[in-house]
């Protein structure tokens, strides 16, 4: 069986110096706000080059508090517009609709699923005040275009960098290139935590500031609240695993770069689509990570059944959007024939670290072996 994701084989490689870490807290007598939040914050800024990285309970909450961060700088105001693509995970807009701020829904471009800046600009009325980029399954959107285009119209730009840690363009990494960008340590995700965990990275110091008392209750001083604030912070034990992990991060990017050339090249059925041409090199994929090796396929459900049949396990990212969802029932009526073909057709292959040759092998020989009804 291949699996699409063994987080137990991912997390075992690094067993001893997770116990290690995990000991070191446990010894320490102080769980919340201690010495490994504060190393990890400045190991993740380092990261991405960024000033500030301020550890949060998850990825969804480091979108929210940045958004409610704005608003208390008055930098944004309830009924604001903000532009994300329609195709995105939904904590995306759940993000932009839980500060009452108003989504603006984009259809994406169609090669790399992400936000398509000339789509975004023609969506710009007077009321938006915000974009909010997604590197959807691990590849960086089109950060230099979007940029421009926020300079041009005075937007704030947030990424959300949860898929795509590591990610660059010119060596300028994901999170570094808006004005605030929110990552998930989701286990699952490219950097994963053994739990939930986000945080926020930004080169803005009020905002940096601002937020990271949001988090903390609203205060910046021990029982002195300034904010109506929420509990919204970075275990010591989650920083402490993310701290073993981060050491890592870039040799596990690598290896999912290796399975994704092995995937574009070895792939060659007719009837499915490749996220990056054959020709691709470890150079020209600079801005892609691999979250998720995201192929298409008019004949999806088949296939899917097929690989399974093959033991090979895929999932799909995802099977509804947001703007069919039952918690978005005001838009269920609205078209977005590009995203909606996307949700039909998409299926992400196996990518981890931990996957062998032989596996990434049985994949790509399954693939082609495919039989169309
Ligand atoms: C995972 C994810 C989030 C939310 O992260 P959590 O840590 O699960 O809250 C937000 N946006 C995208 C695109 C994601 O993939």
């Amino acid at each position: 069986m291949i699996s699409f994701l063994d987080l137990k084989l991912v997390n075992e490689q690094y067993r001893q110096q997770l116990i290690d870490a995990a000991t070191k807290v446990i010894d320490s007598g102080w769980y919340i706000q201690g010495q490994e939040v504060k190393a990890f914050e400045q190991e993740f800024a380092d990261y991405c080059g960024t000033k500030h990285c301020i550890g949060v309970a998850n990825g969804l909450d480091a979108l929210i508090l940045t958004l409610r961060a704005w608003k208390e700088l008055g930098r944004l105001k309830e009924g604001d517009e903000v532009i994300v693509p329609a195709n995105t995970y939904i904590a995306s807009i759940l993000a932009i609709t839980e500060n009452r701020l108003v989504p603006v829904l984009v259809e994406p471009d169609a090669a790399s699923y992400n936000l398509c800046p000339i789509k975004a600009e023609a969506a710009i009325t007077p009321k938006t005040r915000a974009i909010l980029p997604v590197h959807l399954y691990g590849q960086l959107a089109d950060m230099p275009a979007i940029m421009d285009l926020a300079e041009r119209h005075n937007l704030l730009v947030l990424e959300d960098s949860a898929q795509a840690h590591g990610a660059s363009i010119n060596g300028k990494k994901a999170g570094n290139w808006g004005h605030a960008s929110g990552f998930s340590f989701y286990p699952g995700k490219n950097l994963g935590a053994l739990g939930d965990a986000g945080a926020v990275t930004t080169n803005d110091n009020e905002l940096a500031t601002t937020l990271r008392a949001i988090a903390n209750y609203g205060s910046h001083k021990k029982y002195e609240n300034f904010y109506q604030g929420v509990n919204s912070r970075l275990d010591e034990i989650q920083a402490a695993m993310l701290r073993v992990k981060l050491k890592h991060l870039n040799a596990d990017t690598h290896r999912r770069k290796e399975i994704a050339l092995a995937y574009a090249k070895g792939i060659s059925h007719p009837a499915i689509s490749q996220p990056i041409p054959a020709s691709s090199t470890m150079e020209s994929l600079e801005s892609h990570v691999f979250h998720l090796y995201v192929i298409r396929t008019a004949e999806r459900e088949a296939l899917q059944a097929y690989l399974a049949d093959a033991a090979i396990q895929t999932l799909i990212h995802y099977p509804i959007p947001p703007h069919q969802q039952q918690a978005y029932a005001q838009w269920n009526e609205q078209p977005y024939p590009l995203t909606e073909a996307m949700h039909q057709q998409v299926l992400s292959l196996p990518i981890s670290p931990v996957m062998t040759d032989v596996q990434i092998d049985t994949v790509i020989a399954a693939c082609n072996c495919f039989e169309m009804l």
